[in-house]
Parts: structure tokens; sequence; C-alpha cells
């Protein structure tokens, strides 16, 4: 980490390394919440050995209704070293026999994360990299951190700034996350696998249906097939479920329709879409919707959610 900080698009510039902290409210180093085997993500990237989870503390966004505000909002968690953070990939890819190195959240972290594998991969311990990622980022990052990222599972949230600087603090994330999801689509193209556990490469985007907000989630699917293709992988999910200051923030403060959710699972096939997942809307487990917010610090398997 050199210099004012400018990996997400806030680029907020705070001198890290001198002590300051950024709109995320990372500083000098990594602090990381839990780590370990994850399945709680699409198939192709859990396996039967789940994805090689790091969920890193802070965030770029300031989601009302975030499931993970402990550690986003509240940075719980601890800090570790690069050597430790290391011997956590390593233990991912080892003993744990994981399919990937699956970075949650990573945007403030990546100069320390690039660091720490650097001596595995001179040891030939190589997992591809998955970039999970709420879509808010600058493509001259993910340029930077090319090696960082062999698969991309990236958020569609808002497609109206309205929405987004509202429920997010970011005014600015429908450009950002579509710039991002259109380069890393020209970047990465299809995934490369359905099998469960065995993508190497390629992108996954996700549309979660926010109540209130499902034309949004159609308009990015629009924009998704008109601007990329209608050969992404898309995720869509119906699992919203209010939590931290949603609970007090219409329509934030319900889960979404079945009317609401149809009418987006409906627009995927109008537009062609024909890989990926649609999350049934009957079988949502409400138990483990707030799984994030549920969760331990440290190391240990993370469920389905
Ligand atoms: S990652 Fe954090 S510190 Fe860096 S520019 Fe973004 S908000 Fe600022």
């Amino acid at each position: 980490m050199t210099g004012p900080c400018q990996l997400c698009p806030r680029r907020c510039a705070a001198n890290r390394i001198r002590g300051q902290v950024g709109f995320c409210r990372a500083g000098d180093g990594v602090r990381l919440f839990r780590w370990g085997p994850h399945f709680g993500e699409e198939p192709p990237i859990c396996g039967e050995t789940g994805s090689g989870a790091i969920f890193f503390s802070r965030c770029t966004l300031k989601c009302i209704y975030c499931q993970n505000s402990p550690w986003s909002w509240r940075g719980e968690g601890r800090d570790v070293t690069v050597p430790e953070l290391t011997d956590i990939l390593r233990d991912l890819a080892v003993k744990h026999r994981c399919g990937n190195w699956d970075l949650v959240s990573p945007t403030p972290y990546l100069p320390y994360a690039r660091a720490a594998a650097a001596p595995l991969l001179a040891e030939g311990i190589r997992l591809p990299f998955v970039w999970n990622s709420s879509g808010y980022e600058r493509v001259e990052t993910l340029t930077e951190y090319r090696d960082l990222c062999d698969i991309a599972l990236v958020d569609l949230r808002y497609a109206d700034e309205t929405t987004a600087r509202m429920a997010s603090s970011a005014a600015d994330y429908v450009a950002a996350a579509r710039a991002a999801v259109r380069h890393l689509w020209n970047t990465l193209g299809p995934l490369d696998s359905e099998e469960p556990g065995r993508a190497t490469r390629g992108v996954i985007v996700r549309i979660l249906v926010l109540p209130g907000h499902a034309d949004e989630a159609i308009e990015n699917l629009a924009w998704l097939a008109t601007e990329c293709s209608n050969k992404v992988h898309v995720s869509v999910m119906s699992q919203y479920a209010p939590a931290f200051t949603a609970c007090d923030t219409p329509p934030f403060d319900r889960v979404v329709t079945e009317e609401e959710y149809a009418s987006v699972t409906e627009a995927a096939a109008d537009f062609g879409f024909e890989h990926g997942w649609i999350q049934g809307f009957d079988s949502r487990d409400p138990s483990s919707d707030l799984v994030g917010e549920n969760m331990t610090a440290g190391e240990g398997s993370v469920g389905d959610s």
C-alpha cells in the first residue's frame, strides 16, 4: 500500500500507511472477520469442499440492509499480518482443499492480498481467485489487480442513482458497477464450467431483487443482455430479508413479494438468459437469510446462505 488510496470509486485518498482511515474505515494492514470453506455461493464456486472464503472487514458501500453489518459497518474481526494471511490462503488450499480463494469484498485490501499470495505462487500453490464484490469497483483497479480475478462474482444492485444514494450512500454505483461488469465480461468472458466446484474463469452476475425496486433488477437484466450478452451467467436471488437500519426504512423493511420476484424471473427468461440460477421463491429459508449477522468471527466453515 503506497500513497493516497484510490482503490474503489470513492477515491477518498486516505493515506492509510500514515495512519489515516478511508471512507470504508480501512487503515493500514488487513482486517478479517471470518475465513474457511464456504457453502453459500453458486454451485460452480462451492463444490463439495466449499469455496475458500475470506470475509474482509469494512466495506466500500454503506448499505442500509447489510446482513454483514457486524463486520462491514462496525469493523468487527481481527487484524492479521501479511504472513498470517499467507497461512490462511495456504490452509484453504492445502488443509481444506477448497476449489478457489474466494475474496469477499476485498477491494480495500488488494495490495495485501497480492503480497500474501506471492509466496504460495512461488511454491506452486495456486487456486483460482474469486473476486466476490458488490460491483462497486473501478475499472482501473480491476485492471491493476487482474491477477487476483479469475472469476468475478459481482452484483448489479441498482439501476437508479437515487436508490443507490439512499440505500448504499453511493450515487455513482450504477455507472461504476456497469462499467466494471462490462470490463469483466470483456476480460474474462463466460463461466467455463457449470459443474459444482469446477469453475476456473468467467463471470457470474448476481441480481438480488430488492423490495419495491424489482423494476431496477429488470432494468439491469435488460442492460446486461444489451450491453454485454445474455450468455452471462446470472444468479437471480429472492432471499432479501430486512436487516440493520432497513428494518425502519420502507420499502426495505419487508421481504420481496411473489409478484415482484416473478416479474424479474420472467424478464430474465424474456431477455434470453439461459445460464445461471434462479433462486426459488418458495425455497427461501428465512432461518438462513441472516446467516451473516449470525456468523461468529474467526476460522470455520460457513454454511448455506
Ligand atoms: S478502498 Fe477505502 S480507503 Fe480506499 S478509496 Fe475506497 S473508501 Fe477510500
